[in-house]
Order: C-alpha cells, then sequence, then structure tokens
C-alpha cells in the first residue's frame, strides 16, 4: 500500500499542481474514521500540522485487483491533497466525483465501468444528494459513478485544467458552482447538467 502510495502520489501531485508530505498510511478496519462506512479506503485529513491518515479496511483491499486498487488510492491521494482546500459544506458530489475524474485520468483505468454503474437506475435531473453517498444507501455506487460523470463530461468540454479550476473555485464557496462553472467554461448550469444527463441516458456503444 505504502508503495502505491508513493508511485501515485506525484502524479496526483502533478495534475493538482499541489504538494506536501504523503499521508500515513493505517491498515485497521476496526478504526473509527472507516468502521461502519462501509468502505475500502477513507482519508483523514490533518490537522494542526499532522499528516493526513489514509486508512484501509485490509481485508476489503486484500482481493481487489491491482489496477481497481490503484484507482481506490489515487481517489484518496485527491482527497489527501484537497480536503484542506474543501469547505466542510461542499455536497458530497463535488469532492467525490473530482476525485474519481483525476483517479481514472491518473491510473489509465477503463471507464467503462463507471459509465454503467452512472446509467443504471434512473437518469437525474440534479446531482446525487449527500444522502446517496451514506453506506446505508441503496444508490451509493450510482451516485459516485453519476458524481464522476459530471466532472468527467465537464473536463471533456474544457480540459482538465479548467475542470481543477472549477473545482477549486467551488470547494472553497460551494454556491460557486453556476458561476464557476460560467467563469470558467462560459456555459450555464443548466447547459451543464443538460449534456450530464443526456450522457447518462445515452446507450453505451
Ligand atoms: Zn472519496
Amino acid at each position: 500500500m505504502q508503495a502505491r502510495v508513493s508511485a501515485l502520489l506525484p502524479e496526483v501531485d502533478a495534475r493538482l499542481r499541489t504538494g506536501g508530505p504523503p499521508p500515513s498510511v493505517v491498515a485497521n478496519a476496526d478504526d473509527p474514521a472507516i468502521a461502519g462506512t462501509g468502505l475500502a479506503a477513507v482519508t483523514v485529513a490533518g490537522t494542526g500540522g499532522s499528516r493526513a491518515r489514509l486508512v484501509v479496511d485490509p481485508s476489503a483491499v486484500a482481493g481487489m485487483p491491482a489496477a481497481a486498487l490503484d484507482v481506490l488510492v489515487a481517489h484518496e491521494l485527491v482527497h489527501v491533497r484537497l480536503q484542506p482546500l474543501t469547505a466542510p459544506s461542499a455536497p458530497l458530489w463535488m469532492a467525490e466525483g473530482f476525485a474519481d475524474l483525476v483517479a481514472l485520468d491518473v491510473t489509465g483505468a477503463d471507464p467503462a465501468g463507471f459509465w454503467a454503474a452512472a446509467r443504471s437506475g434512473a437518469a437525474p435531473s440534479e446531482p446525487p444528494a449527500d444522502a446517496a453517498f451514506h453506506a446505508a444507501s441503496p444508490a451509493r455506487d450510482a451516485a459516485y459513478a453519476q458524481a464522476w460523470a459530471l466532472w468527467r463530461v465537464l473536463a471533456d468540454d474544457a480540459g482538465m485544467a479548467a475542470a481543477r479550476e472549477i473545482y477549486l473555485r467551488c470547494a472553497a464557496d460551494p454556491g460557486a458552482f453556476d458561476s464557476a462553472v460560467t467563469a470558467v467554461l462560459g456555459l450555464g448550469r443548466d447547459a451543464v447538467l443538460s449534456t450530464w444527463t443526456s450522457a447518462l441516458e445515452a446507450t453505451p456503444r
């Protein structure tokens, strides 16, 4: 796990234009940060000069294919770098979707599974609500994938650098998503959401 962190962190930093010490890695399913979440890994922001912690459930990651594990670790490393720049009030779709956008870019993972999950169930008209990301939510996988898909269509339209710019603006001030999209892309929120919902309704080829 530590070796994966060391290999992936420079790639994440290159895309985010961030830097700093790596997180400490804790493999303990009973750690309060991860117990009961149903997640394979969780990032805990550093406080007061302490390093961020990447907490993993050893049994959840043990049988994971290497490619999926790389996506998981890259996703958490995005959280490590961006949590300090993200307001606590930011909706989960912003941070979770953007983390997967960067994770798939860093790892070169095939997005087919993400598209399939994003297109499962009814197509939404608004980004997934925070409750959809909670452990008890039956739509959790779809919520992550739909949040990723929203950032994916933004990045397809404007490029990764512009997607990063939009993220930094709206993560710091979650109410500024609409104005950030307009300032960076020259598009209204409705146009972005319309492209997104069309992508979710499209039949995969
Ligand atoms: Zn996450």
